[in-house]
């Protein structure tokens, strides 16, 4: 029998691990998404939508599906979810792994200000108005509510609801990857002077952080929450690695 996996996606790399999965057939998996994105990617296996119902509600699916294994490959900013899924995986009995993609790091030439929060980061934009591009997704945009006195460009893939009301914001509709040519135009273009984000890590925006250094912008970055206490790996292979250990399909049943 195969060895059962829940995938907790919304990321590039939950895809490409469902792409490697449907085409082993040792493994089935069933990707979960939040349900976020009102237009999401295609997938190669079975979707299913929508929150558990907290750590009790996913425990109890797990149970339910007989699931043998939880990847989470979620958004590395996605807290909760991950610290609901090690609880649940704990109290289903199943081991669970973390597909977690590196963080950024600055070279030489980048000017990096790290905060724990959005919140922190926007009580230090300080009284001269400023022009940012924000690029840190929609679903905390309204903290710069609080400092409106600022120009902003807000970068999204999806629109910001309810619709932020600021004097002087325009909102950018785009969904990566983006080209260093493309970035250095957009910075270039609006005249921006800071670069909001967070460390999300990623090859597909990374370009903003490039452009950003050959322009001398600084970069205001939420730095990553903490870790979820799971084992966490970095790439689709090592995720099979562990399944191989932990949720061998041979071993299963016997
Ligand atoms: P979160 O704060 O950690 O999770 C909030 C709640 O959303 C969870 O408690 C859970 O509800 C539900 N949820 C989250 N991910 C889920 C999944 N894959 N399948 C089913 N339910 C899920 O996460 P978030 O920041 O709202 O992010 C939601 C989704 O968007 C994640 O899948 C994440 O990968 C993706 N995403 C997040 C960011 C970001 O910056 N946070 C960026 C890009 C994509 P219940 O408690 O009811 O189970």
């Amino acid at each position: 029998m195969a060895t059962r996996l829940l995938i907790l996606g919304g990321t590039t790399e939950a895809r490409a691990l469902a792409a490697r999965i449907a085409a082993l057939p040792n493994y089935s998996a069933v990707l979960s998404l939040a349900g976020r994105t009102v237009s999401p990617l295609a997938q190669a296996v079975p979707v299913r939508v929508g929150g558990f119902g907290g750590v009790a509600g996913l425990t109890a699916y797990l149970k339910a599906e007989r699931i043998d294994a939880l990847v989470v490959a979620t958004h590395p900013f996605a807290a909760r979810i991950a610290e609901n899924a090690t609880l649940a995986a704990r109290d289903a009995g199943i081991p669970a792994v973390r597909l977690l993609r590196p963080p950024w790091t600055p070279g030489a030439g980048d000017d990096w200000r790290l905060f724990p929060s959005l919140e922190s980061l926007v009580e230090r934009l300080g009284e001269t108005p400023r022009r940012l591009l924000v690029t840190i997704g929609r679903q905390e945009a309204h903290a710069f509510a609080a400092a409106p006195h600022h120009s902003y460009w807000f970068r999204s893939i999806e629109p910001i609801e309810p619709p932020l009301r600021l004097p002087n914001a325009e909102f950018l509709l785009e969904r990566g990857p983006f080209t260093i040519e493309d970035e250095i135009a957009l910075l270039s273009r609006h005249r921006i002077d800071v670069l909001v984000t967070k460390n999300s890590g990623g090859d597909a925006t990374r370009a903003k952080l490039d452009a950003a250094r050959a322009l001398g912008i600084p970069v205001l970055m939420v730095d990553r929450p903490p870790a979820s206490g799971l084992s966490e790996v970095g790439t689709v292979d090592a995720v099979l690695d562990f399944l191989d250990h932990h949720a061998p399909p041979a071993e299963r049943g016997a």
